[in-house]
């Protein structure tokens, strides 16, 4: 029972169906395991009877022999995602304590599947950067080392699954935000490809790169997830793809020997740390072990990605922003002159400085006569890196590369410098501007004893070779079972 946190999904399902443990006793743990370790500032939402509830109604489909992967099996879900029985707040004062009354595509279908739901967790407000500290409802720390930020912007989610405060979690990633808080907590993360899971009740932040995907301890686990995940959703979000669900766990043992791997020079130039880099060469060595085929590629415009992405991001963003008026719901300032000045009261309070700052320059790319100069330019160059992608795709099968430049840094040490969290996102940006599937995958600690994560990019709708060739390497390799210390 001690050691139930340490489980992961499958191995928790597995004891779940043979009923050596309920549950609601897992149930227990977990919700007994988040207070306990509140400081981590993971949660931002629990409630017990709620949480109870679909773990009682889970022991009695279990014991009426059903036997679904993720029945009874206790994940949270990244405030981002709409839900009826908890507070949605994506980490804005903008939608303190606000009630969806509807659960997001997601979270329905994997209620639906009888996962229990624990509760939600925290994250950059509206999912807009890197460490978390964009929270405004406080800082969430790495449990390898607490003085550390967990990444983000799905940095409650990273911090939750690696601290063992669920089985495995939910993230939403736009540019990066599964991909690099999994790196720096040293979990299993994928983002599918844009449009494979539905967009419906995930609050909007870019709504043509927003992509929702799975968090947990290894490859195995986020298959598990991403199966109940994705599925068309055509009804609900116009960009939902009208591919049928797949069952990701299927080709998990495949082997993969004749893989080719490509390698963007891009990838490992100036700037990649020497931890991170030895990190992820130790891991492409495993794979020739393996019997995969190291391949040298380019992807000639990797450093476009930033500028492109930090035009394209805030420009939706300040489109999608627009709805929090104080008119239909969430913060109304309590004191204001006239309708326009309750507009001005309402956003001035509601939202944090990252945000402002994101709607003021996404309101300026979009002005008329810097409109060609910026938007337009950015997305002609978004297509170019797309189709360098496709380029790549003809001579390897999967592209290999670190994830972040760098293990995680210190709580404070970049809060004040904006374009230092943006530069940092290089590594995860092209993937998402081309719609890519992508993962990161522990592979090993670098400086101060921090985990560091390799990333696995896709070509569209490759997500089981990516789960295939991230179990591969975690069948050979023991990195996804670490732990941080007292935890
Ligand atoms: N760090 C990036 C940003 O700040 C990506 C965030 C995300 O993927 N949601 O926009």
């Amino acid at each position: 029972m001690n050691e139930l946190h340490t489980l992961g999904v499958a191995a928790l399902a597995q004891q779940l169906s043979t009923k050596k443990i309920s549950s609601v006793e897992a149930t227990q743990h977990y919700l007994q395991r988040i207070q306990q370790h509140a400081s981590l500032g993971a949660y931002l939402a629990i409630d017990d009877t709620v949480s109870l509830a679909q773990a009682r109604a889970a022991d009695a489909r279990i014991a009426a022999g059903e036997h679904t992967p993720l029945l009874g099996v206790p994940i949270a879900h990244k405030d981002i995602f709409a839900t009826k029985d908890f507070a949605t707040t994506a980490g804005s004062k903008m939608l303190e304590g606000y009630r969806s009354p509807f659960d997001s595509t997601v979270v329905n279908q994997m209620s639906r599947q009888g996962a229990v739901t624990l509760g939600k967790l925290n994250c950059d407000e509206f999912a807009m950067g890197s460490s978390n500290e964009n929270s405004a409802y406080g800082n969430v720390r790495n449990p390898w080392d607490t003085s550390r930020i967990p990444g983000g912007s799905s940095g409650g989610s990273a911090t939750a699954v690696a601290a063992g405060l669920c089985a495995a979690a939910t993230g939403t990633d736009t540019g990066g935000s599964i991909r690099q808080p999994a790196a720096f907590c040293g979990i299993t993360g994928i983002k599918p490809t844009y449009g494979r899971a539905s967009r419906y009740g995930m609050v909007a932040f870019a709504s043509s790169l927003d992509q929702a995907g799975a968090m947990a301890r290894s490859a195995q686990d986020c298959a598990l997830l991403l199966s109940a995940m994705c599925g068309p959703d055509l009804d609900r979000d116009s960009t939902s793809l009208d591919v049928p669900a797949e069952d990701y766990s299927r080709s998990l043992n495949e082997s993969i020997a004749g893989l080719r791997i490509g390698i963007p020079k891009e990838f490992f130039g100036e700037g990649l740390s020497a931890d991170v880099r030895a990190a992820v060469d130790a891991a492409l060595e495993e794979y020739e072990k393996l019997g995969a085929r190291l391949v040298p590629i380019s992807l000639p415009r990797t450093e476009l990605s930033i500028p492109v992405y930090y035009i394209i991001a805030p420009a939706e963003a300040s489109s999608n922003l627009s709805r929090f008026d104080g008119v239909k719901f969430g913060h109304r300032a309590a004191q204001f002159d006239d309708l326009t000045d309750m507009y001005k009261k309402t956003r001035a309070e509601g939202f944090g400085d990252e945000v402002k700052r994101r709607i003021m320059i996404g309101a300026y790319v979009l002005s008329h006569g810097y409109y060609d100069a910026y938007y337009l330019q950015a997305q002609k160059i978004r297509r170019m890196i797309a189709d360098d992608f496709q380029q790549a795709f003809k001579q390897c099968d999967v592209i290999a590369g670190p994830v972040a430049p760098t293990v995680a840094w210190k709580i404070g040490e970049k809060s004040d410098d904006p374009v230092a969290n943006y530069l940092a996102d290089i590594f995860t940006l092209p993937a998402s501007l081309a719609g890519l599937p992508g993962m990161s995958v522990p592979v090993g600690l670098g400086a101060s004893n921090m985990p560091v994560g390799m990333q696995l990019i896709g070509n569209y709708f490759a997500e089981a070779k990516l789960l295939n060739a991230a179990h591969a390497l975690q069948q050979a390799t023991d990195w996804h079972t670490r732990h941080p210390a007292g935890f």
